[in-house]
């Protein structure tokens, strides 16, 4: 259980120096267990006291890190159940298997495929993170060995060596330790030889239990022998009981502080069919899987899955934004389209790419409105006549066209006339109240009107 403010105050020195930058020992001991600051922050607690505080102190999901580098992946430490309460934290890892059992032509076409996995939205680049070479039945450590370092050769992902054995483990790690890869697993029958080489070559192991009773027996054994940086897999696959234990397991870690479960998880795509695939990579990404595993590696199944993840780790306190400026978009010339928009980068996004659609060259004004939509601006008074007024001064759009229209959403089509008053000699007009409208609207109407 989580100690409580005045548990841990007990075990503090009580000079109130200040040291830690609060003012009191009695108010570190608060934040601390608020998990707001952390113990090394104060220099004078004892190592009896720092002992005893171990369990204040640690978060309650551990941070674990696979790979070095610019393309190490960080997954866990995080503080809450629902993203509404805070937010969340580190995106869960995309990772796609490559079976050893592939030569040649097939490797390379595999690789490929991989590497293809990049997208762009909203102006962030989104794409997977991990590659989990996994071994087959029949396979020998020598080729398992052999098919990793391809892989390694042409990947720069952080892997997941995938294998019960620990002889192939063991041949894997001598390709590429270095890389800290996740190994997978340890389980209850290899666990000791699997648990040594993760300790030996300091890379995080994912536990394998039959269920979490069995895990948790798992990961205090490990654990106990000096090894932190775990991964749960609770060894169940279809999907009902994979999204009740990733549920049950953050659940304790978060609300209950259970140590042994205090780690990431992992997940496994079963689905053959890659539409049943997909929805599964989704649905263990919303709960609450901290690496996804998937077979598939289509282009069309890894953008939703991708999106998503975006979507559900950015910070709902902090829209992605847009620079608040003009865009052109196309060749634009005097007499061009003015439209104006928010800066919330799913807006501008979508509206830029219904102006591309039409093409009509045109421009956008993009309005400061602390990253909101329209609607959501509007009611925030963030959209106002004036704020759009102010927009088209600073960015001095009058330089830009010789004509005096502006073109604003069908969905705040009721400030046109205060706006007109704001800029005088301008006409306002009011678009499609979708941006799905923009491409008809610029092809048709904005053509009769600036006529
Ligand atoms: S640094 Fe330590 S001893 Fe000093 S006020 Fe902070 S908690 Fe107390």
């Amino acid at each position: 259980m989580a100690l409580t403010g005045l548990d841990i105050y007990k075990q503090l020195p009580k000079t109130n120096c200040g040291e830690c930058g609060l003012p009191t020992c009695l108010a570190f001991a608060m934040q601390l267990a608020a998990k707001k600051t952390s113990l090394d922050k104060c220099p004078h607690v004892t190592e009896e006291g720092r002992a005893a505080l171990e369990g204040a102190s640690a978060p309650p999901i551990r941070l674990v890190t696979i790979g070095t580098g610019e393309k190490k992946v960080g997954v866990g430490n995080e503080t809450v159940l629902f993203r509404h309460e805070e937010t969340f934290y580190h995106p869960t890892g995309i990772a796609i298997t490559v079976n050893d059992d592939l030569e040649g032509d097939d490797l390379e076409k595999r690789i490929g495929a991989i590497q293809s996995l990049q997208f762009e939205r909203v102006g962030q680049r989104i794409e997977i993170n991990l590659v989990a070479i996994r071994q087959g039945d029949n396979s020998s450590a020598a080729r398992y060995a052999e098919v990793v370092k391809k892989v390694m050769a042409k990947l720069d992902l952080p892997p997941i060596l995938m294998s019960s054995s620990p002889e192939s483990l063991e041949e894997a790690l001598k390709v590429c330790a270095e890389m800290k890869p996740l190994i997978y697993a340890a389980d209850s029958n290899n666990y000791e030889a699997v648990a040594k080489l993760a300790k030996d070559h300091s890379c995080p192991l994912t536990v394998k239990g039959n269920g979490l009773e069995e895990l948790s027996s798992l990961t205090e054994k490990i654990s106990s022998s000096g090894i932190q940086d775990l991964v749960l897999d609770s060894g169940r696959r279809d999907m009902v009981s994979t999204l009740s234990d990733l549920t049950q397991i953050r659940r304790l870690a978060l609300r209950k502080t259970y140590r042994p479960l205090g780690y990431p998880t992992i997940a496994f795509t079963s689905e053959k069919d890659p539409f049943q695939e997909t929805a599964q990579a989704c649905a263990y990404i919303a709960k609450y899987a901290n690496i996804v595993v998937l077979d598939g590696a289509e282009p069309w199944q890894l953008l939703p899955v991708l999106t998503l993840r975006q979507n559900i780790y950015t910070d709902p306190q902090k829209p992605i934004q847009v620079e608040p400026k003009v865009y052109e978009v196309g060749t634009v010339i005097d007499k061009s389209p003015v439209l104006v928009t928010t800066n919330f980068s799913l807006t501008y996004f979508t509206v830029e790419g219904d102006v591309e659609a039409s093409k009509v060259a045109s421009l956008i004004v993009v309005v400061d409105t602390e990253g909101t939509s329209v609607l959501t601006a509007w009611a925030a008074e963030k959209f106002t006549a004036e704020s759009i007024a102010s927009a088209v001064k600073k960015y001095t759009v009058e330089e830009k066209v010789s004509h005096r229209k502006l073109i604003i959403p069908g969905f705040v089509a009721v400030l046109s006339g205060k706006l007109e008053e704001e800029l005088p000699g301008w006409k306002v007009l009011v678009g499609p109240r979708e941006s799905s409208g923009i491409p008809t609207y610029l092809k048709n109407t904005w053509k009769e009107v600036s006529l």
